[in-house]
Formats: structure tokens, C-alpha cells, sequence
């Protein structure tokens, strides 16, 4: 699963996308809008600050 970092408070956040690093180097350059469930609303995250475990 297809994680990243809260911009507000730190928070590792797991998303419900399901990738790979090769799908992940791809998309480096798009914008995804998450969800994120520490803030209670969605972030604009760059591919590239995203990450898989
Ligand atoms: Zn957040």
C-alpha cells in the first residue's frame, strides 16, 4: 500500500492505493489528492514524497 507523511503534523498515513516502486517512479511527477485521517481532510501529496512499505 501506497503511504505518506501528514504536511501537518508528521503523521504516517496509509492510503487504500495499491502500487509498486516501478508504478510509483512513473508517477513522480503527478499530484494525488489522499485522504488523510488525521486531519479529516485530503492532501495534495507529490508522488515523490509518497512511499511503499
Ligand atoms: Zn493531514
Amino acid at each position: 500500500m501506497l503511504k505518506y507523511r501528514c504536511p501537518n503534523n508528521r503523521q504516517e498515513v496509509t492510503t487504500s492505493i495499491k502500487t509498486d516502486e516501478v508504478v510509483l517512479l512513473e508517477m513522480r511527477s503527478l499530484k494525488l489528492s489522499l485522504w488523510c485521517p488525521h486531519c479529516g481532510s485530503s492532501h495534495q501529496v507529490k508522488a515523490s514524497e509518497a512511499y511503499v512499505e
